[in-house]
C-alpha cells in the first residue's frame, strides 16, 4: 500500500522530532519544519500529501498557512495538532477553511494521528 507523503510544520522542535522519528520508522516521507517560511518552501519542493500543522506559530499563524496552502495546493490534506482552546471557535473555523481535522494537543498517541492521516489520504 502507498504511503502518503508528510510535511510536518511546528515551532515546538520536540514535536517534530518526534514525528519525523515515528513516520521514518514506518516508512513514510517526512520532511519537518520549525518556522513557516521554511515549511513554505518544504510544501513547493515536495508537494505532500499531507501537511501536519501547528496552529500557533511565531510569524505567519496556522490559520492564515492553510489559507495559502489552499490556494496552491487545494489537494493537500492538513491535519491541525494544536494545544490552543477557546471553546471550538478557531477549531470550526478552520474545519470549515478547509482543514481536514483539527487534533488536540498532546495527542493520546502518534498511533492516532498515523490513522486520521492514512484516512485523510484515501479519502
Ligand atoms: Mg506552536
Amino acid at each position: 500500500m502507498k504511503k502518503p507523503t508528510i510535511v510536518a510544520i511546528d515551532d515546538e522542535i520536540d514535536f517534530i522530532d518526534m514525528l519525523e522519528d515515528y513516520f521514518k520508522l514506518r516508512g513514510y516521507e517526512i520532511n519537518v519544519a520549525s518556522k513557516a517560511a521554511q515549511g513554505i518552501e518544504l510544501i513547493n519542493n515536495k508537494k505532500p500529501d499531507i501537511v501536519i500543522l501547528d496552529l500557533k506559530m511565531p510569524g505567519i499563524n496556522g490559520e492564515e498557512f492553510l489559507g495559502l496552502l489552499k490556494s496552491k495546493q487545494p489537494k493537500t490534506k492538513v491535519v491541525f495538532v494544536s494545544a490552543f482552546d477557546d471553546a471550538g471557535k478557531t477549531k470550526a473555523r478552520i474545519l470549515n477553511a478547509g482543514a481536514y481535522a483539527y487534533m488536540d494537543k498532546p495527542l493520546n498517541s502518534l498511533k492516532e494521528l498515523e490513522k486520521v492521516i492514512n484516512k485523510a489520504f484515501k479519502g
